[in-house]
């Protein structure tokens, strides 16, 4: 069990619900990390009082610093303090909760120091995940899901002792503000439009993913890297109610699933309990009040990000990180305004033609392809 964490991404929203666990919980919180909200940081420093905080932006480092100068804290900036953060000895779980790609180098140097990781930096996995993975045999370190299909596939999974008795894993998904539109009906989208998830309250780029159902794409990546198993054995059902959060199937024909409430602060809690559970303050899922439980299949032409998705995914390669990287400059520029809805799997698809792909990638190769990519997007 979690004892001291360090929170990558705090002022995020999966970084405020862990920090909300952690109080739960009673967990130490050794060190925070953000990008610029300098506000929120000094509540959440004040309130947890860890040794080291990061803010990525120099200027909002200086002015925490002077903020917090009645603190015995040392304040840090850039990535040289997100890997300080990622590799603090006095925490034994690392919460991974930034944005991003640029979630990798800290998560692979938290696991070079064995330490129990609470995964919710998917983009980390979708760009690197063999590696990560084997970092994680290598140095001993758990990587416990956050992701909540995730978190259902590796609860799903206690007790499995074999994992070729499984026959697929499949994923359940919103299906987003759009279900049911058709590829025409989503050009003139506009980023207020997507911003609204039918059931989860989420950073804004998950929630544009969650809208191009590249989150899903992603999330499939996710999941075969974790599990080891070839996309071929990992499925993705649209589930509008978000009460089943993912489902395996075994060899047998039995399925086993994780439901509730949608609520990330399960996931969480567990990913810090593990392999135990604690009480939690949130009342359950109510069986009898929740409705039916529907299914259908994804529509891969309304929305191609899952059909790329699932392309790189059996490409392997970098082709992977170049798609994430791609995708994260789209769905900037879209929020922005500088690009329409359906311009992000364009745009992905024009990265993943121009950037060669290399096999059995070292670090560097997907740094430099997650690089090019970025290019090609901000070059269009
Ligand atoms: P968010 O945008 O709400 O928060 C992101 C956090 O990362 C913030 O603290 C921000 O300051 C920090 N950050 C952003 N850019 C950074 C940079 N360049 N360098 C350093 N720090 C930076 O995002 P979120 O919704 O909390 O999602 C975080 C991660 O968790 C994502 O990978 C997302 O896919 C995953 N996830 C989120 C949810 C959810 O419910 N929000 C569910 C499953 C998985
Ligand atoms: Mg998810």
């Amino acid at each position: 069990m979690t004892k001291t964490i360090s929170v990558l991404g705090s002022t995020g929203s999966i970084g405020r619900q862990t920090l909300q666990v952690a109080g739960e919980l009673g967990l130490r919180v050794a060190a925070l990390t953000a990008n610029s909200q300098v506000d929120l940081m000094e509540k959440q420093v004040r309130r947890f009082c860890p040794e080291l905080v990061v803010m990525m932006d120099e200027d909002a480092a200086n002015e925490l610093r002077g903020r917090l100068s009645d603190l015995p804290v040392c304040v840090m900036s850039g990535e040289a303090g997100l890997l300080a953060a990622a590799t603090l000895e006095e925490a034994d779980t690392v919460v991974t909760a930034v944005v991003g790609s640029v979630g990798l180098r800290p998560t692979l140097a938290a696991i070079e120091k064995g330490k129990r990781i609470a995964l919710a930096n998917k983009e980390t996995l979708v760009c690197a995940g063999e590696l990560v993975m084997d970092a994680a045999d290598r140095f001993g370190a758990q990587i416990v899901p956050v992701d909540s299909e995730h978190s259902a596939i590796f609860q799903s999974l206690q007790g499995c002792r074999d994992r070729k008795e499984i026959r697929r894993l499949i994923l359940t998904c919103s299906g987003g503000p759009f279900f049911g539109k058709t590829y025409r009906e989503l050009e003139p989208v506009r980023p207020a439009d997507a911003l609204k998830h039918p059931n989860w309250s989420m950073g804004a780029k998950i929630t544009i993913d969650s809208a191009t159902l590249m989150n899903k794409g992603l999330e499939v990546i996710e999941a075969m890297r974790l599990y080891r198993l070839p996309v071929e054995q990992v499925d993705a059902v649209i589930h509008r109610q978000s009460i089943i959060h993912s489902l395996v199937e075994f060899r047998d024909g039995a399925m086993i699933a994780q439901l509730g409430t949608p609520d990330m602060k399960l996931p969480i809690r567990y990913a810090f309990t593990w392999p135990n559970r604690a009480e939690s303050p949130d009342g359950p899922l109510d069986l009898l009040s929740c409705g039916a439980l529907t299914f259908h299949a994804p529509d891969m032409d309304a929305f191609p990000c899952l059909r790329i998705a699932r392309e790189c995914a059996k490409a392997g390669g970098t082709s992977c990180a170049v798609m994430n990287a791609a995708n994260e400059e789209a769905v900037m520029a879209f929020l922005r305004g500088e690009m329409g809805f359906n311009d992000i799997p364009r745009q992905v698809e024009r990265a993943l033609s121009a950037v060669a792909v290399k096999y059995t990638p070292t670090l560097e190769d997907i740094l430099e392809a997650d690089r090019m990519a970025r290019e090609v997007v901000r070059n269009r």
